[in-house]
């Protein structure tokens, strides 16, 4: 398990491992902070946030839009370069085929499970049965707590 917490003043990322349960101060401002990633999981999952003990999380594909456009563009250069190549009767297969490989990629990205309330984010564990999509209904509970960062 791989913990990301998120500093409530400045936003600052620092990973946190499955042993690490204690007093921790962010690098950047030095605000303190607490961490119990040893009782986060159940035998399922996350179950408590080690940085806040909230009980809710949502799960979102990690998976940069950034790198799906690159990937698109890469796609089409590919299949430009066949057609030009091969002849302009490839283009739409040799594009299609890489359209399919890409979504194969796609599927196999695990989802990261995000806290509602803290934004931390946990990585290499399994997916709870009771995790699902973002649901903004659910995030309206946690807004008086909530961080600025997807205020900004
Ligand atoms: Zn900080
Ligand atoms: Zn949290």
């Amino acid at each position: 398990m791989r913990a990301r917490h998120y500093c409530a003043d400045c936003l600052t990322a620092r990973e946190h491992g499955p042993s690490d349960s204690g007093d921790f101060a962010c690098d950047k401002c030095g605000k303190a902070y607490s961490a119990r990633c040893d009782t986060a999981m159940d035998a399922e999952g996350v179950a408590q946030c080690a940085f806040c003990g909230g009980h809710a999380f949502f799960l979102q594909k990690d998976f940069d839009q950034r790198l799906g456009c690159l990937v698109m563009a890469v796609s089409l250069a590919i299949a430009l370069f066949v057609g030009w190549r091969a002849g302009w009767i490839w283009f739409t297969p040799v594009l299609l085929a890489s359209v399919v490989v890409d979504w194969i990629v796609a599927a196999r990205i695990k989802p990261v499970t995000i806290c509602y309330r803290c934004d931390a984010e946990y990585r290499d564990v399994p997916v709870h049965p009771r995790h699902q999509g973002y649901d903004p209904h659910v995030a309206e509970r946690y807004a008086e707590t909530k961080t600025v960062r997807r205020m900004r």
